[in-house]
């Protein structure tokens, strides 16, 4: 049996919220503050069971598409995206709508729309049915093909193959994208790449702050909810940075007690729309059954901060 004076729990950092998510969420907190409630939302704000059920209870009404939002109403776009048609039905609703989309996703939106007016096929390496893919897909619908998968990387077929660039989803495995990028680079020989990367800095960042700790874990638990994709991500990095098993839970109440049975080391980290408090709680229950407070190992130190959206800030730049 393990004894409790070699158990250690490493906790990654960076973690947690990403400077897109924490922008989205004060977003509208900000303007059910300015507007009261009930402020629509289309789609989940950012990917966390626990901020759309929290901000649901202060007035935020999520809805899946437009027709659900009465007109004149005021409208929340998420921090995934939309595409120009969604933004046109709001127009046409007569919807005032307020853009929380994160301003890394808006990047990627723009090399779409560049890259379409100057010819290209775009080879978006994505998720299919992610609501950022079919946002920045929908910038120029007849030029983008995404690639999810191995078979989609082998099959796609371009009008012309000197002029095709790959982009990419901002939240994806950076090292499973460049597996599907080498796999296009050997069907297309002047397939471009993006000015720079399209997986954001946060994505990024916690994947390599999981890959730090993981070899050293029996078992890395990840704050994060299934649907979103950069949580996900991190349970595979994880697994294939080493650690012998690793679990995705959306709240303490998901952990499974027998996972803790005859381990040493556990690993701790979140995704990027998970707020601090679900952090803790885990890091609560592990010391109730007699785990130590976390070393944390810190790979990165993040200072970066959006301004929230204009629109919201008429008088005074609010930082986040
Ligand atoms: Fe923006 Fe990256 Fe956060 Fe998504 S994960 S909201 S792209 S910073």
């Amino acid at each position: 049996m393990t004894q409790a004076t070699e158990r250690r729990v490493l906790l990654a950092a960076p973690r947690g919220f990403c400077a897109g998510v924490d922008r989205a969420v004060l977003t509208v907190e900000k303007a059910l503050a300015t507007q009261g409630s009930p402020v629509y939302v289309r789609k989940e704000i950012v990917h966390n069971k626990y901020v759309v059920d929290d901000l649901s209870r202060r007035g935020a009404v999520f809805v899946d598409e437009l027709d659900e939002v009465p007109e004149g109403a005021t409208v929340v776009f998420s921090a995934h995206g939309v595409s120009p048609a969604v933004r046109t039905e709001a127009d046409e609703r007569k919807l005032t709508a307020v853009d929380a989309t994160c301003p890394l996703v808006t990047k990627v939106h723009q090399e779409v729309t560049r890259y379409a007016a100057d010819g290209y096929q775009i080879l978006l390496v994505g998720h299919r049915g992610h609501e950022e893919v079919e946002g920045t897909m929908g910038e120029a619908p007849d030029r983008v093909h995404v690639i999810d998968t191995a078979e989609d990387a082998a099959a796609v077929e371009v009008d012309d193959p000197h002029k095709v660039v790959w982009l990419s989803q901002t939240t994806l495995s950076v090292d499973e994208t460049m597996e599907r990028v080498e796999q296009l680079q050997d069907r297309f020989e002047q397939l471009e790449s993006p000015p720079s990367s399209d997986i954001c800095y946060a994505t990024q960042n916690r994947q390599v702050a999981v890959k730090q700790l993981a070899p050293e874990c029996d078992l890395v638990l990840v704050v994060g909810s299934r649907n979103s994709s950069n949580s996900v991500r991190l349970v595979e990095v994880a697994i294939q940075a080493g650690a012998t098993s690793s679990h995705l839970i959306d709240t303490v109440a998901d952990i499974d007690p027998a996972w803790l049975d005859d381990i040493d080391t556990i690993g701790l980290t979140s995704g990027a729309s998970v707020p601090e408090i679900l952090v803790s709680q885990v890091i609560e229950y592990l010391a109730e059954r007699g785990w130590p407070q976390p070393e944390e190992i810190v790979t990165a130190r993040e200072h970066q901060v959006f301004a929230l959206p204009r629109s919201l800030t008429r008088k005074t730049a609010v930082e986040v």
